[in-house]
């Protein structure tokens, strides 16, 4: 196995630490602290926001099966909006809040203060009052990436209801079952789409799913292209013409810490999509903590986090996180690919961006597309790189460091999940050195632990491998399952009673480092020896030829499991015989025989998730020749990449 405890070690420059808010000699007795005692810890941290009325309780958690049950700050009582806007109107009311970057460059991008951001928020809320929606309402948001996104969720905050955004690339029968599991009351959607120069009709798609739910359901609409669509009269309402009807100032109402303040579903990587539900004190608690600390934020940066709001992250680091923390956060509207390669670089050199924080799969296929991109941008105001939703391959990170941050940004290699809220495991820029492809240590008040799949005995030893469990609560993890409390309980914390279960594997290092290897149910056991998906993907990307790659097991009647691989490779490379052997060769040499793949299938496209993640479980199904069984594929981002890849199947015989 390759050696993680010798992988080169990447500390932040004198001048980062200088002005970092965590010092390297300060970490460790930080953390200590953070789990010694929590409830001491937490109640320092809960004065990071604004309570109507203060706690007086601080942790109230119990992961025990049959009672699992999560309360932080339970006592006390807030309003999210309030602490996004209001408290910032002293000192911030002029400062931007949302840079917002529309997918046309030629059209200008807006500058939105704190104060309009009050006005346009309670305009809004004052819509949404008009229409009977009131505390503990559910409000579905289906909206591009523009602003009145932003308008709606702080404005479902500020009266109490609680939002569920559907991601705008979701089909009319995944926004259907989403309104109707959650019996939102009203639905707040757009005309159009534009995403990368294509238009979604959006407002079409919201027609056919509102077919499939109760007629009450109220249709707010954004006119934002101004095309022509559909109107039923006494259902659809133009949500601009109402809201500059509606009177400019909305006030907050007081909610319990434990109220919830949205339902998201998960990414629906390894199966049906989950409704997680996160509540206001502690989610915001941790959302404005992390934003902070993980991404080394300071007064004045502008911040940019290149997800939708349909996300957790989108929710965490665009909206709650940042705005809790009086920062300028930029909303980007479109692709990074449109209209050139170099639009993210684009956008950082405009806007003057000092944290830029995306995912691994859009930096692999910018990384395809070559570094003269970046190098035609100042990339000078860059100070800190991030990465989140799968564990970042060291080629693509040696790239991003290399290419984009010019080797002077630490880069934070973010695990978490929608349910966790918040980060989990990720490097603290200044303070712990990076390693590429380790997600590194815990975060203040996380408790890893690693265990035997098997036995589910905690493993001891610093340097493991096992299944990824947390021991302890921290305010930013989800409290239920809309509706579901049984499946919660199962989901998370029956398979591994007493811990929370991540469904990741996970590798610890000598140096007690972090490196997700995958999903646990992507492991794969070939002549008993287990393997992480992403170990072997990363040994094949880091192949020169090769731009992208899955692996998968599938059943091999020597070896119990077989190695599939799925390659995608760069743009203007051929695939051929000789080129297998040689990717075969590459893998032996760079992880060991075990790791060899037994079938090397040429991908042109792998199947991915709305939000960018490789959905292994299809490619298992593909692998196993069971092409009747793929699953839930309604997350599914480009069905026909599946059809080819059943068309072009490897033959095991
Ligand atoms: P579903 O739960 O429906 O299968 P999902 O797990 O993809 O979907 P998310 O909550 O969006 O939905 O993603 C969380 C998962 O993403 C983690 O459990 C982990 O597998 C992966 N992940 C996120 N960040 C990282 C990271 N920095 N390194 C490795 N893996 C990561
Ligand atoms: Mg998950």
């Amino acid at each position: 196995m390759s050696d993680h405890a010798a992988a080169q070690k990447y500390a932040a420059s004198e001048e980062f630490v200088a002005h970092a808010h965590v010092k390297p000699a300060e970490y460790a007795a930080q953390y200590a602290a953070s789990v010694a005692d929590p409830n001491a810890f937490w109640a320092k941290e809960g004065q990071r926001i604004d309570w109507i009325k203060d706690f007086t309780r601080v942790k109230e958690t119990s992961f025990e099966r049959g009672a699992v049950s999560i309360k932080w700050f339970e006592d006390g009582t807030l309003n999210v909006s309030a602490n996004c806007i209001d408290r910032h109107m002293t000192r911030r009311a002029n400062q931007t809040a949302i840079i917002w970057e529309p997918d046309d460059p030629k059209t200008p991008a807006q500058h939105i203060t704190y104060a309009q951001l009050l006005e346009n928020t309670s305009r809004m809320a004052n819509v949404l009052k008009a229409q009977g929606v009131s505390r503990g309402d559910r409000v579905v948001i289906y909206l591009p990436m523009i602003p009145e996104a932003a308008y709606a969720m702080l404005a479902c905050a500020r009266i109490g209801a609680i939002h569920s955004i559907v991601f705008a690339g979701f089909s009319p029968d995944a926004l259907a079952n989403r309104i109707n599991d959650s019996e939102a009351k009203v639905l707040i959607t757009a005309d159009f789409a534009p995403r990368g120069g294509k238009k979604t009709a959006l407002k079409n798609n919201a027609d056919q799913a509102l077919r499939h739910c109760d007629d009450r359901v109220k249709c707010l609409v954004v006119k934002h292209t101004g095309d022509q669509t559909h109107w039923t009269e006494g259902r659809d309402i133009d949500l601009k013409a109402e809201m500059a009807a509606a009177k400019p100032y909305c006030a907050y109402v007081e909610m319990g810490a434990e109220d919830p303040l949205f339902i998201l579903y998960t990414s629906g990587s390894t199966g049906k999509p989950k409704g997680v539900v996160h509540t206001s004190g502690g989610y915001l608690v941790y959302a404005a903590m992390t934003q902070q600390i993980t991404f080394d934020y300071h007064d004045g940066d502008v911040f940019w986090c290149t997800a939708d709001v349909g996300w957790v992250t989108g929710h965490s680091y665009i909206i709650y996180g940042p705005l809790a923390n009086g920062a300028t956060t930029v909303m980007f509207e479109g692709v990074p690919t449109f209209p050139d390669a170099g639009r993210f670089w684009e956008v950082c050199a405009k806007h003057k961006v000092n944290q830029f924080y995306t995912a691994p799969t859009a930096i692999r296929s910018l990384m395809g597309m070559g570094p003269e991109w970046p190098a035609k941008h100042d990339l000078s105001s860059l100070k800190l790189l991030g990465s989140v939703g799968e564990p970042i391959n060291p080629e693509a990170w040696n790239w991003y460091n290399q290419h984009v941050g010019k080797g002077r940004c630490p880069i934070v290699d973010t695990f978490w999940q929608t349910e966790t809220g918040g980060h989990l495991i990720t490097p603290i820029p200044g303070a712990i050195p990076q390693k590429p492809g380790s997600a590194t240590l815990p975060f203040f008040g996380i408790q890893p632990i690693v265990l035997d799949p098997a036995t589910a005995k905690v493993q001891d030893a610093v340097e493991t491998d096992g299944v990824l469990c947390i021991a302890d609560s921290w305010p930013g993890q989800m409290r239920t399952l809309w509706g579901d409390h049984a499946r919660f309980e199962e989901a998370y914390f029956s398979q591994y009673p007493g811990y929370y279960f991540t469904g990741d594997g996970c590798r610890r290092d000598a140096d007690g480092y972090y490196w997700i290897t995958g999903r646990v149910d992507d492991v794969i056991n070939v002549s008993g020896h287990r393997m992480g998906t992403a170990e072997v993907e990363s040994a094949l990307v880091a192949h020169p030829k090769v731009a992208e790659s899955a692996v998968v097991g599938y059943p091999h009647d020597i070896k119990g499991q077989g190695i599939y691989a799925y390659v995608t490779l760069m743009k203007g490379e051929e695939p051929s015989e000789a080129l297998r052997k040689e990717l075969e060769a590459w893998v032996r040499t760079e992880i060991g025989p075990i790791a060899k793949p037994d079938l090397i299938q040429w991908a042109p496209g792998l199947p991915k998730t709305r939000s960018g993640k490789i959905m292994r479980r299809i490619l298992r199904k593909i692998a196993e020749n069971d092409f009747g069984a793929l699953g839930d594929t309604s997350t599914l981002a480009d069905p026909s990449v599946v059809d080819d890849l059943i068309a072009n199947r490897m033959n095991k015989g």
